[in-house]
């Protein structure tokens, strides 16, 4: 669990991820070795940019990489160049069927278009669409969804199926190819978690293109995150997976939580702090449960990866020390051990355990940012 201290070979931990070609969302690099990255959509109107914009701060502050805006109409797309100028992060613009709204985006600074070429219509419109890419640096991210399956192949397999999903994809990135287009991602998402597995599992054997994964609608804030860690954790733990999005009714900042946690529990990206803690029992010696509350929130600025143990008693809290970075173990009579690096440091008495962590969590996250610079 530890990120920066005690980091040995673990042949039991490691994923073998699929081989991708990389393209470039903006200055994001998705696929081949590039990091996996964690995107976010807005909710606001996009017309309004001032609103826009602002929610695009609290993604960017959340540490999403790329954050995608829907450009239904001409006033979104109008507005998009402001958005793109003030964002900090690349600006996906997410079209459905208008192609005049995908040269708009293209136009206006879009990183990446995600929008279907085979709903766009003639064949004129998709070279459009394709030249106003090619000449603004564009991506595209084809995103098929089992919900709004083409009706030629609902009718070949007479429902929504892996088979069906990975066929309606490649179509739409047939159409690129022959166009010479080649700078694209795909998505095959649905809300049923079994669905969304066996898609993706298909068409990562199908193509080598980039994937971005999510099950899609996953609904709210808990049941959304569950369902999110089982899909996407699968995937990922296969090796499938170069880009992602936790889809949620909730915040958007909250998705990028939740999308970096997963990454986190999988040991593939690590942001932030990581904490290991006990669910507690009669044998805890102080307020576990009120102490990590506290301390999610407090440490929520802190972006450098490294490991906190928070336990209850000496069951299990000097085994967790010894895996992270920093440690406290309830002990009797107010006085709690707390462990530097794996190891038994010193005893704290009576002292606010919260505000002492917090000051030993900012001091640890300098000194790796301090070696890193070096
Ligand atoms: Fe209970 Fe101690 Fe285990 Fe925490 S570590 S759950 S306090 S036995």
């Amino acid at each position: 669990m530890s990120t920066s201290a005690h980091n040995s070979p673990r042949p039991w931990k490691h994923i073998e991820r699929r081989k991708t070609k990389t393209v470039n969302v903006g200055d994001v690099l998705v696929g081949g070795d590039a990091p996996i990255s964690v995107q976010s959509m807005t909710n606001t109107p996009t017309a309004d940019a001032k609103a826009t914009i602002e929610q695009i701060r609290t993604i960017e502050e959340a540490g999403a990489d790329i954050v995608r805006v829907s450009c239904p109409d001409e006033e979104s797309t109008a507005a998009l160049k402001e958005i793109v100028r003030a964002s900090k992060i690349p600006v996906i613009a997410d079209i459905h069927f208008h192609y005049k709204r995908a040269i708009e985006s293209a136009e206006a600074g879009a990183a990446c278009l995600r929008i279907n070429p085979g709903n766009i219509g003639s064949e004129e419109r998709v070279r459009e669409v394709i030249k106003a890419a090619k000449d603004h640096n564009c991506s595209m991210r084809i995103g098929v969804n089992a919900g709004s399956l083409d009706k030629h192949l609902l009718e070949k397999y007479g429902e929504p199926c892996p088979e069906a999903m990975v066929e309606s994809a490649l179509e739409h990135v047939k159409i690129l190819e022959d166009n010479d287009f080649t700078n694209l991602k795909i998505s095959v998402k649905s809300s049923d978690t079994f669905l969304c597995i066996a898609a993706y599992r298909a068409l990562s054997k199908a193509c080598d293109y980039p994937l971005h994964i999510g099950v899609t609608e996953a609904g709210g804030l808990r049941t959304g995150t569950v369902k999110s860690a089982i899909g996407l954790g699968m995937l990922l733990s296969e090796g499938i997976g170069d880009t992602l999005r936790v889809s949620l009714s909730a915040e958007p900042a909250e998705e990028v939580r939740v999308g970096f946690e997963i990454l986190k529990a999988l040991g593939i990206r690590n942001r932030g702090v990581s904490i290991v803690s006990c669910p507690t029992c009669a044998r805890r010696n102080y307020d576990v449960i009120g102490t990590v509350e506290a301390l999610e929130k407090r440490l929520a600025h802190i972006t450098t990866p490294l490991s906190l143990s928070v336990i209850g008693c000496v069951v299990n809290g000097p085994g967790e020390a010894m895996m992270t970075d920093i440690g406290v173990t309830g002990g009797g009579k107010g006085t709690h051990q707390i462990y530097l690096d794996g190891e038994a440091a010193y005893r704290l008495q009576d002292e606010d355990i919260v505000e002492h962590l917090v000051k030993l969590v900012e001091k640890k996250a300098a000194e790796i940012e301090a070696t890193k610079a070096k």
